[in-house]
Parts: structure tokens; C-alpha cells; sequence
């Protein structure tokens, strides 16, 4: 396995520098002055008392539209850890003018895939401006893709766990189907209202509608890219791609499958339960009250 993976990594046209480069960053960033950080077991918070002890590193996947970011989102919070998106970092990139926005415009123009190399030079830029913040631990949304980014990012630090948040494929396409921008200020609404019978040992499935203040009602607007045929392909294509990367961390003992059992308020208590984090979250909670 050990010869198949530099094979395979010599065979990649990515260059070295790249992977040295995220390597510093990880290495500096995410693991401070500490020796090698210990394992903790499947979901469990490391003891933060240490302030030695780095943060979490962790992934989450699931298809387009299961609302990672939104969950990701909440738990850096929660844990004080950035929370890394390529999406957005794509996004920063080409707003600012940085040394690869043309390179990426063109790329996304052409509706090309950004590949490694740049999200790779991307992530080790912000993990780098997140080291000079004193960031520690992270979240990272949307990478790795592949099990070639997964292999890389082992190369060079280690991912406690992986979360990969799923939803039943009709559930998805009735939420995409719902989606609602306001095409003046940029707010996403949801019009859906999911309820799924439980059955089959499977249970219910509740979501409410996401709805938009009055302000915004009369300027909402569809994707063009949100029909139906689209939205299956999207996550037709999402499924074929992403199952070896689940293997991958199946197989590593680190994925963590979570079946969300609704909307955020329905979700959230039991993702923190799933993980952990439940007495963590009201301790916080009452510190703050
Ligand atoms: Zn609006």
C-alpha cells in the first residue's frame, strides 16, 4: 500500500513544492509546538485543557444541498476552529485580484474543475494567514474531493474524523427544487416543506420552510441550474465520485455517518449527541448565559 501510494504520488503532476508547501503550513499551523498530537476516539472532543494540545481537524462530506457548510459552519463556531471551504476560498481568490485570479477565472469561464494545485496553493495560503492569527485545529468543507487530495492531505497532517452528513435522494432533490434567492440582497430561502412518513424501519423526515422576510418576498428567484434533471445529475455524479472517497475513510476507521433526521432545529442536538459534543455545547452555553 505504503509503494502503491508514492507510486501514485509520483506519478501526479502535482509538484512537490505544492505538498511541502501545505505540509509547512499544516504542520506549523495545526500542531503548534507539540510533538505529534494523540488520537482521540471516533467523535470524542480532545482534553482542551492542555493549551498545547491542538484543535480538531476534521472533514465533512455529503452531496450538494445536505447543507455541510451550514453545519460546519456552526461547529466552528462552537469549537473555535476555522472553518475552511474551497468554495469560498475559490471565490476570495478570484474577488481579489490574488495571483491566481486569473488562472481561476478562466478556469471557472470555461466551467472547468479547479484542480488540486490551486485549491491546494489556496488552502495553504489561508492555513498560513490562519497561522499568523493564531488559528488552531480546523474544519474543512468541500475538501478533500478525490482520494488523491485525501492521500495528500494524509501526507501531511493528521484528519481525527470525517463526517459525512446524508439525506435521502428525494429529500434532496424537494429541498433544491425549494430553493429561493433574493435577488437583491442574496439571501438563500428555502419554499420547501418536507415531511416524510417514517417507514420501513426508516425514521420521518421533517423540514420547514426557510421563508424569506416580507422585503425580499417579491424579488425571489430559482437557479436556473436547480430543476429537477440537473439537481439528480449533480448528485448522481457527486454519489459515483465521492462513494471511494468514503471507503477510503471507512477504511481508516474515521468516517462518521450521519443521517440528519430533518432541518437545523430537528439536526443540530442530535450531530452534537453524535459527536460528543452535547455537554460541551451546554456547559459553553451556560458559561455564556
Ligand atoms: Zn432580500
Amino acid at each position: 500500500m505504503a509503494a502503491m501510494k508514492r507510486l501514485f504520488l509520483k506519478a501526479s503532476p502535482l509538484p512537490s513544492s505544492a505538498i511541502n508547501c501545505l505540509k509547512r503550513c499544516i504542520s506549523t499551523a495545526a500542531v503548534s509546538e507539540t510533538t505529534k498530537s494523540p488520537s482521540y476516539p471516533l467523535g470524542s472532543l480532545p482534553p482542551r485543557s492542555d493549551p498545547k494540545l491542538r484543535n480538531v481537524q476534521w472533514v465533512f462530506l455529503g452531496c450538494p444541498g445536505v447543507g455541510k457548510g451550514t453545519y460546519a459552519s456552526r461547529l466552528s463556531s462552537l469549537l473555535a476552529v476555522p472553518h475552511i471551504a474551497t468554495g469560498d476560498l475559490v471565490r476570495e481568490e478570484l474577488s481579489s485580484n490574488g495571483p491566481l485570479s486569473h488562472q481561476l477565472a478562466e478556469i471557472v469561464n470555461q466551467g472547468k474543475l479547479v484542480s488540486d494545485e490551486i485549491i491546494i496553493n489556496l488552502l495553504s495560503k489561508r492555513l498560513e494567514a490562519g497561522e499568523a492569527k493564531g488559528e488552531s485545529g480546523f474544519i474543512l468543507d468541500g475538501f478533500p474531493r478525490t482520494i488523491r487530495q485525501a492521500e495528500i492531505l494524509d501526507e501531511v497532517t493528521d484528519i481525527d474524523l470525517v463526517v459525512n452528513l446524508k439525506l435521502p435522494e428525494s429529500v434532496l432533490i424537494e429541498k433544491c427544487l425549494g430553493r429561493r434567492i433574493c435577488s437583491e440582497c442574496g439571501k438563500n430561502f428555502n419554499v420547501a416543506s418536507i415531511n416524510v412518513k417514517g417507514e420501513n424501519g426508516n425514521p420521518g423526515i421533517s423540514m420547514a420552510p426557510l421563508p424569506s422576510p416580507p422585503q425580499c418576498v417579491s424579488k425571489l428567484i430559482t437557479r436556473s441550474d436547480d430543476t429537477e434533471a440537473v439537481v439528480k445529475e449533480r448528485l448522481r455524479i457527486y454519489n459515483e465520485k465521492s462513494q471511494p472517497l468514503e471507503d477510503f475513510y471507512r477504511n481508516q476507521a474515521k468516517l462518521l455517518e450521519f443521517d440528519l433526521p430533518g432541518g437545523i432545529p430537528e439536526s443540530w442536538p442530535k450531530l452534537l449527541e453524535a459527536l460528543n459534543l452535547l455537554d460541551y455545547h451546554e456547559e459553553k452555553q451556560s458559561a455564556a448565559a
